[in-house]
């Protein structure tokens, strides 16, 4: 518990003393072996250890700097460095590996949901930064996310482009009506494929689920380019060629 603490203090110290940037600060980031090999780019600001391996809530204690973080701006600044970055990246990828033509290669893009297309921070801020199933059902049901624009906007440029789109989701199978529709509702429309998490795989972390269902897309013959989300678990153990790791200062799902 202690050492948690001390971590997430210098993280959110962190936020507080890092001017915000003009210009891009996509970096590579090292969320230690779970890479698997595959380089993940970040803006650093997601809470650490990326390497955790239990699922934690930041909580109350630093509910001022977390909104500040978000209610600044800054937040969206770096979703929106991390886009920008995910686009010429997955564009040079498909100009020197499928001589251009992303349909030649079934070039794929995977995107996460939650904090990486749709934003719940406002539950999490009503919440004080913990969990409450209950209300996370209502918020969800009744569609209260907000689309986070910059990722959107990626979305829409690369299925514009002719790559393949599918987003994946560690929300349950059963959520899929009003998943599907709320991201419909935002504008988020068009996917090749849209993979929530079957009875099956309950019990799994994220990472096996979205690792294993990457592996399974590629023996389907995708061809996945990248992936975007804002949980190091969104993008380790393979199956991809690199990850764009967007900030997340309020939980971490290994
Ligand atoms: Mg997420």
């Amino acid at each position: 518990m202690r050492r948690i603490v001390i971590l997430l203090t210098a993280a959110l110290l962190e936020f507080v003393l890092v001017a915000s940037p003009a210009s891009a600060q996509v970096v590579p980031v090292d969320p230690g072996s779970t890479a698997a090999g595959r380089p993940i780019w970040g803006t650093g600001q997601n809470l650490p250890p990326l390497t955790a391996n239990t699922p934690y809530f930041v909580g109350p204690g630093f509910a001022t700097e977390v909104e500040a973080y978000y209610d600044s701006g800054k937040a969206l600044r770096q979703q929106a460095e991390i886009a920008t970055a995910a686009f010429d990246w997955v564009k040079r990828w498909i100009a020197n590996e499928c001589g251009g033509n992303p349909r030649s290669c079934k070039a794929t893009v995977v995107f996460d949901v939650d904090e990486t297309l749709l934003s719940n921070y406002e539950f999490y801020k009503g919440t004080d930064f913990t969990f409450d199933q209950e209300g996370w059902n209502a918020f969800n049901e009744s569609c209260r996310s907000t689309p986070i624009v910059p990722v959107r906007r990626l979305y829409t440029r690369l299925r514009t482009a002719g790559i393949r789109v599918v987003i994946m989701t560690g929300r349950a199978e059963t959520t899929r009506p009003w998943t599907q529709a709320c991201l419909e509702q935002h504008g988020i429309t068009g996917w090749d494929r849209l993979i929530l998490r079957a009875p099956d795989e309950t019990g799994l972390s994220a990472d096996a689920y979205k690792s294993g269902e990457r592996a399974a897309l590629q023996r389907d013959g995708y061809r996945i380019v990248a992936s975007i989300g804002d949980q190091v678990s969104d993008m380790s153990s393979g199956s991809l060629r690199g990850g764009f790791l967007l900030p997340n200062a309020m939980y971490l799902i290994p």
